[in-house]
């Protein structure tokens, strides 16, 4: 494909900036269009697999985010009353002999600030600020996206990176419904050294009982200790990363369990609270000159920590396809059809994943023991994620 194309991206988030990146190294002209008036990520942890830091890689920024970033030993589960462990992966060393890139976890304003920087660095004027995307409208010549504020902006080809709630899918496909999955969730990032020194392992727990889990894992080279509880609950259903809640109403939804995850709630500096709800993963993202990535088109419950990972390697997808294919159809065609089939089996290990983490037999050690025996030993973990992690942006089929 000629270089000059121009490609307009809706939305500036993980998915959308690892896009811009991988073009913008091809030599395409990239444009971003972020509704947001300053680039920010919530304050959060986000795990990226090797899967994902061999995309990052690709992109040029995973030197800095492995020094940015904790590299878990390993990860494990933890019964959620007594605490009993059990091993889940070996991490570190082990991850890296086994995939070529080690398991990272990343707080996520470092995440988008390095794939930003690196955006900056090829092309100051790439990103557009309070360019809230509002539809489009395409022929054989090229594409307009229309913006809030009446202005159009043209290119050869459209990408909705505009998550969930994504104006380019509606425009495409109509209203989708969310469903809620009956399921809300904690989230909070502590410093470590509010912790009492057994927490401070660099060691990710899962921890698992009947109805709910809750995950702990370090960020920032130790310096802090990302939660996330997901809790069965249909009492409150506000899909929203940015709602507070209380620390009793968190300690009520974790009663009963373990100390370890009374010390999380009650150090806290703030919990955050959301509903998670569920969308069907679209089998066809794309029309003509115009496709969809990330959440917008596969959104994902977290139980297989994989939907950011997945936005970025769409984003070196299809900065390989519209490099390979001169026809800006033709490689947006060849993109959804590298992505698709992935991405659904990971939306769909991640719904099934819901109820292995849950899992009613949990209640008891002894039936914990069996439980975990049959269903977390090393050959189906194996089965669940290792298809996941070998995968490498580079040398895929498209
Ligand atoms: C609790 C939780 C834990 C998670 N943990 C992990 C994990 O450990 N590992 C992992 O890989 N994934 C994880 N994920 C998933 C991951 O966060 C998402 O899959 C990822 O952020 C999706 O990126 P995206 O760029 O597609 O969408 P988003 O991050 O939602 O970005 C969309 C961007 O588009 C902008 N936008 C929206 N509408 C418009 C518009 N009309 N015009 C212009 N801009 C617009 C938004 O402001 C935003 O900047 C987790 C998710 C949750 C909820």
């Amino acid at each position: 494909m000629s270089k000059s194309k121009k490609i307009l991206i809706a939305g500036g988030g993980i998915g959308g900036m690892s896009a811009a990146l991988a073009l913008l190294r091809r030599g395409f002209e990239v444009e971003v269009y972020e509704q947001a008036t300053e680039l920010g990520e919530v304050g959060a942890g986000v795990q990226i697999s090797p899967n994902g830091a061999r995309a990052l890689d690709e992109l040029g920024v995973y030197g800095r985010l492995h020094a940015a970033s904790c590299a878990p030993r390993r990860k494990e589960f933890r019964l959620w009353n007594t605490g009993k462990a059990w091993p889940m992966f070996d991490l570190g060393d082990s991850a890296i002999d086994k995939y070529g890139y080690p398991y990272l976890t990343i707080y996520r304003p470092d995440l988008l600030g390095a794939l930003v920087d690196g955006v900056c660095a090829i092309d100051p004027t790439a990103i557009r600020l309070n360019a809230t995307a509002t539809g489009f409208e395409q022929d054989e010549s090229g594409v307009r996206l229309t913006l809030a504020d009446g202005t159009v902006a043209t290119g050869d080809a459209l990408i909705g990176a505009d998550g969930v709630k994504s104006a380019i899918r509606r425009e495409m496909w109509g209203d989708e419904e969310p469903k809620f999955y009956g399921l809300v969730a904690w989230r909070s990032v502590i410093p470590m050294d509010h912790l009492p020194s057994h927490m401070q392992a660099m060691v990710g727990s899962t921890w698992i009982g009947p109805g709910g889990h809750m995950v702990n894992y370090p960020l920032r080279g130790g310096k802090l200790m990302n939660m996330i509880g997901t809790i069965e609950r249909d009492d409150w259903q506000v899909e929203s990363w940015r709602v507070e809640g209380s620390k009793e109403e968190c300690a009520q939804d974790f009663a009963g369990w373990h100390e370890d995850v009374q010390t999380l709630i009650q150090t806290a500096p703030s919990l955050m609270k959301w509903a998670f709800m569920e969308r069907t993963p679209r089998q066809t993202w794309g029309k003509g000159r115009v496709t969809l990535m990330g959440d917008a088109c596969h959104a994902t419950l977290p139980f297989l920590a994989q939907g950011a990972v997945m936005s970025i390697e769409d984003g070196v997808i299809l900065g390989r396809c519209l490099e390979t294919f001169d026809d800006v159809e033709t490689a947006l065609q060849r993109y959804e059809g590298a992505r698709v089939e992935r991405t659904t089996k990971m939306v769909q290990g991640a719904r099934e994943n819901t109820g292995r983490f849950h899992e009613k037999a949990l209640a008891t050690e002894e039936g914990a023991i069996a439980y975990m025996e049959s269903e977390w030993s090393r050959a189906p973990i194996t089965d669940r994620y290792d298809w996941l992690y070998r995968y490498d942006v580079m040398t895929a089929e498209i």
